[in-house]
């Protein structure tokens, strides 16, 4: 009897703590839901769940729910678990370095570029990287396939295969013309040094493509690189200043011809000889020409006077490091306000936009705006237009009646959207098709 009272008291104890443990796993089961669906609504809201390129799709059928991909992620809030799967949250902000892919142990994850609702343009290119333009090359980012190590590997091997066909042509100054000096060019500029070749580097903006935009506290992963005439380079997780200060001693070492601050506007082709076109009105010809520009694209410049200043930026890449300045936001796009949003907490700002709402905010932009604007932290000079910049003032006229206003000013940050890096394949006549969820890995 004792025993049996015994026994009943064991299983009864252990049903309790097998109760208990499965009434935590399903509050934190909801407590994780709950918190997935919320950042879910806030990314749909912010417009940062839709992807804009590559993005991790999620099997529910084989995802067993290990979270293993969430915690694989070193971006934040673009995985979470919901239901006790794995979820997508912010996919615009995955920057498809598949960790998430390789950590799931059920190979529930696949890397997709593009969803069935927004489609991404992809350009057409053969295996040796060749578009449909005969002598003109695709590397890198553009080409669909992003990350630094992927970018560089991609520019090497183009660079290599039109050594492998090149044929010397006098009537062109160059053998190769290399557009965009971030990884993929960098690595197609060394190939082209070790393949003894006539050629030139050109950038729009400052070495280092899109690693140079990266915040500075920014960790950057990557596996080991193969640069020519450097060898392997084995990194792993650095930082912006590590990676553009070796690139630079790179670049400078081996003597690389790079042009910064030129941008490549068009290309065109006359018997077999490509004429590239700059925004400073240079021309350079070339037999190949290596397109290594990545998907940012170019920004749209106002072409007024004082724009060459150094006070003028494109984009707001350290807004802590800006202090106590007058400063001119141009634009009316959420990058505009975001960045008039930022430097305002230690500044001065004016945002100067031509038209006279703001009609196309996130809301939530929209609404941190107006409480700025409330509270008197930032100014907007609807209806007007910036005409000149000088060092220490700039001038505007007013839509309504045409009158200048001059105000005095330290920085000027434009945000009047840019150039697609698709508009300028189009432009040139490089066939691009759109990609519906393409899987671009999977195992
Ligand atoms: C915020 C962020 C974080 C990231 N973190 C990582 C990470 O941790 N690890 C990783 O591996 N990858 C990361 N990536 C992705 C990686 O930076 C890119 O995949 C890689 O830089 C692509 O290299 P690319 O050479 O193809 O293009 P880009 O780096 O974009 O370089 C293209 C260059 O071409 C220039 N250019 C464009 N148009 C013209 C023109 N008309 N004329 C002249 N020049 C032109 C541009 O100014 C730019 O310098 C991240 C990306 C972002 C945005
Ligand atoms: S690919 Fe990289 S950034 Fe994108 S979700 Fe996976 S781990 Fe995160």
């Amino acid at each position: 009897m004792d025993q049996t009272l015994v026994n009943l008291a064991f299983y009864s104890s252990t049903a309790i703590i097998a109760a208990i443990v499965v009434v935590i796993y399903i509050r934190r089961r909801e407590k994780q839901s709950r918190i997935t669906d919320e950042k879910i609504s806030k990314a749909v809201q912010e417009g940062l769940h839709e992807p804009v390129s590559l993005h991790p799709y999620v099997d529910l059928n084989r995802c067993l729910g290990t979270g293993a991909c969430v915690e694989a992620c070193p971006e934040k809030d673009i995985l979470g678990m919901r239901k006790g799967k794995a979820a997508v949250i912010n996919a615009s902000r995955c920057i498809g370095h598949g960790a998430c892919f390789h950590a799931c142990p059920t190979e529930a994850i696949t890397l997709r570029i593009g969803t069935e609702k927004r489609g991404v343009d992809l350009p057409h290119i053969s295996k040796t990287f060749e578009t449909n333009i005969p002598g003109i090359f695709i590397a890198g980012e553009l080409g669909g396939m992003g990350l630094i190590r992927n970018a560089t590997e991609q520019g090497r091997q183009a660079a290599e295969n039109i050594a492998g066909v090149l044929k010397k042509n006098e009537n062109a100054e160059y053998d190769l013309v290399i557009v965009g000096a971030g990884p993929a060019g960098i690595a197609a500029s060394l190939a082209a040094k070790r393949h003894g070749m006539r050629f030139l580097l050109l950038e729009q903006d400052t070495l280092g493509g899109a690693v140079f935009t990266y915040p500075r506290s920014k960790v950057i992963m990557t596996s080991a690189m193969d640069l020519p005439l450097e060898g392997k380079i084995r990194l792993s997780e650095t930082n912006k200043g590590v990676l553009l200060k070796l690139w630079q001693n790179i670049i400078s070492r081996h003597s690389i011809p790079l042009r910064e601050n030129c941008k490549v506007e068009s290309i065109s082709k006359d018997n077999d000889v490509f004429s590239l076109s700059t925004s400073d009105n240079q021309q350079f010809t070339s037999s190949y020409v290596l397109l290594a520009i990545g998907r940012r694209g170019s920004p749209r410049k106002l072409n007024i006077p004082g724009e060459n200043l150094e006070k003028v930026a494109y984009r707001l890449l350290e807004p802590e490091a800006i202090t106590n300045k007058n400063i001119m936001v141009v634009g009316g796009g959420d990058s505009a306000i975001e960045s008039a949003l930022l430097l305002a907490e230690e500044n001065h700002v004016i945002i100067s936009y031509r038209n006279e709402v703001f009609s196309r905010v996130k809301p939530a932009n929209g609404s941190a705006l107006n409480k700025a604007l409330a509270s008197g932290k930032l100014e907007v000079m609807f209806r007007t237009n910036l005409i000149k910049i000088e060092d220490i003032c700039v001038t505007l006229t007013s839509e309504a009646d045409g009158h200048e206003i001059q105000l005095s000013n330290d920085l000027v940050f434009i945000f009047a959207g840019g150039e697609l890096p698709t508009q300028f394949l189009e432009k040139t006549g490089i066939k691009i098709t759109r990609k519906f969820g393409e899987t671009i890995m999977k195992h």
